[in-house]
């Protein structure tokens, strides 16, 4: 049952206790009213006085029960150390949160904090003094957004309304707040913290919690009391890989099984293999490490995953679409890295998530610009566009290719990367041998 159903149901059990409290109270007063009636029935005020004792009295017991239900909610969702909301708390409003921000076009940031060594605090002062430092490392953070105790010294701060870079210079603040304060103890305390930003990060809520733990962890591997944004590019990890997916085939054939049902609804951008191929190549050519050369093939194969969700009536609309339409189409890219996330490569899902960001930041879902956007993304958008210009549409012919490295040119530096443009160029005009071991989805 979720907090809600539980809370929602214990208002529910106090207002039906008060609707049981109220008749029997109206009996009552009718009750007093007739004993008064029979003794002063020349005293009509008295009657009504009496008469009105009971309904008062209920409701002045059924707000008691609620005031008490609310209280009781209040207290479960309250860390009781600090005062701040607890985890219970910070994961309802997590949701909440990720709904508005889903729903509005605003982004949400998270930012998952630390502190650095406390068990030294512990150790060194005593518990009670670890205590009264987790509640004024709590005050330092009220300022920085809405604060929560997740447990132990993990604190959360939800901040409404920011990118990542305002998100950075928020926790960033708190930072150095909380290692200027003075500390009960004598000793001062800094902490680490994690940032990540919905939709750009992760849509699901366990997906940005995951997402800002490991920049979390990546801020304390890089010395402690700083902040890092999650660098999804970092978490790519072959062994992880390996383990959780079985093995690198079995990713190649989950990955042609969804480029298969890409391929069977008719609704990918690109040529899937080929652009894969084209991908990788620009990939190597721009000098990124051979493992993510080969992930790129993938990527590109599977970048249209997420439009397996969404309706055919929207995909082949023949018209232009609505605003609403349009905000839902441009879902698929949060959507299809989901989906690839669960196969445990996080630089697939994250190239995926990304592969509509413009150069200029006008793009989507997250609205990066240059090199915030991962080198892997913006390499899919170019061989995306390149292989989709070049080829046959139903409504018009595919450019010549010269056209098309024209037209990519021309673009270079507004919507694509153009050291992405300058090396698929070359790639272009110098056939190579292809790079792909196996052609995925071919
Ligand atoms: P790191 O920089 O890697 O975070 O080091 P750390 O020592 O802070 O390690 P970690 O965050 O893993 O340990 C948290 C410690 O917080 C463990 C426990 O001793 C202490 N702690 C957890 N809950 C409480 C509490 O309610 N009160 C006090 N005083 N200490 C707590
Ligand atoms: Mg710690």
């Amino acid at each position: 049952m979720t907090l809600r159903q539980i809370t929602a149901r214990s208002l529910a059990e106090q207002g039906a206790r008060a609707s049981r409290i109220v008749p029997a109270a109206l009996a009552a007063a009718g009750l007093v009213a007739l004993v008064g009636w029979s003794f002063a029935s020349s005293r009509a005020w008295l009657l009504l006085a009496v008469a009105l004792a009971g309904p008062v009295l209920a409701v002045a017991l059924y707000r008691r029960s609620v005031r008490g239900a609310i209280e009781a909610t209040r207290l479960a969702l309250t860390d009781q150390l600090t005062g701040l909301g607890n985890y219970r708390r910070f994961l309802e409003r997590l949701e909440r949160e990720v709904d508005t921000a889903a729903s509005s076009g605003r982004p949400l940031a998270l930012c998952l904090l630390d502190i650095d060594h406390f068990k030294r605090v512990n150790d060194r002062f005593g518990h009670p003094a670890g205590d009264r430092a987790l509640t004024e490392v709590a005050a330092c953070l009220r300022h920085g957004g809405e604060a929560f105790r997740l447990g132990g010294d993990e604190f959360a701060l939800l901040i409404e309304g920011r990118d990542e870079p305002a998100a950075l210079g928020i926790a960033e603040s708190v930072l150095r707040r909380i290692a200027s304060a003075s500390y009960s103890h004598g000793d001062p305390v800094t902490a680490s913290a994690g940032v990540v930003v919905f939709p750009g990060h992760g849509v699901e809520r366990s997906a940005l919690v995951r997402a800002a733990d490991s920049a979390l962890y990546r801020a304390k591997g890089d010395g402690r009391n700083r902040a890092c944004a999650h660098r999804p590019e970092l978490t790519w990890d072959p062994v992880r890989l390996t383990n959780e997916a079985g093995s690198a085939g079995t990713l190649a054939q989950a990955a042609a099984a969804l480029a298969g049902a890409i391929r069977a609804r008719g609704i990918e951008d690109g040529q899937g293999a080929a652009t894969g191929d084209l991908a990788a190549r620009v990939a190597r050519r721009m000098g990124l490490p051979p493992e993510h050369v080969d992930m790129i093939g993938f990527a590109a194969t599977l970048s249209d995953v997420g439009k397996l969700a969404l309706p055919d009536e929207l995909l082949k609309k023949p018209g232009p679409l609505t605003d609403a339409e349009r905000r839902a189409l441009e879902r698929h890219p949060l959507i299809g890295s989901e989906i690839l996330d669960s196969l445990g490569a996080d630089a697939v899902a994250t190239w995926v998530r990304h592969h509509h960001e413009r150069w200029d930041g006008a793009g989507y879902p997250g609205r990066l610009a240059g090199d915030r956007i991962p080198i892997g993304a913006r390499i899919l958008f170019v061989a995306d566009a390149f292989e989709a210009m070049t080829s046959d549409q139903a409504w018009r012919s595919g450019l010549a290719r010269e056209e098309a490295l024209d037209e990519l040119e021309r673009c270079a530096g507004t919507q694509f990367d153009p050291d992405v443009v300058a090396a698929l160029v070359v790639e272009v005009r110098t056939p190579a041998r292809p790079v792909l071991p196996v052609a995925v989805g071919a």
